[in-house]
């Protein structure tokens, strides 16, 4: 599926249509010192079994794809949540 690099769309905070810029949204990167990060490690460590089970096979395929909106007048950043895609572009014009 094709996305226009920009789109009009109504933005909360100008509580009117304003100009957005699209971008796909990423996953952070993960911290290694986080304290949920540090207890799943504590939980790992040593004899027995680990704290989740290891997955081995995905039932889905495709993965839902996240559009980030940012206001262009504001700049206030608002998602939108996509459907299931193989691939998503990022295009000049929409079509
Ligand atoms: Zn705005």
């Amino acid at each position: 599926m094709k996305v226009p690099k920009t789109m009009s769309t109504y933005c909360p905070r100008c509580r009117t249509h304003t100009e957005h810029d699209v971008s796909l949204y990423k996953s952070g990167k993960r911290r290694a010192l986080s304290e949920g990060q540090r207890r799943y490690d504590r939980k790992n460590e040593g004899y027995g079994s680990t704290r989740k089970p290891e997955q081995k096979r995905f039932a889905k395929t495709t993965k839902k794809q996240l559009l980030r909106l940012k206001c262009k007048k504001c700049g206030y950043t608002l998602y939108r949540l996509g459907i299931r895609l193989k691939k998503l572009e990022i295009t000049e014009v929409a079509k």
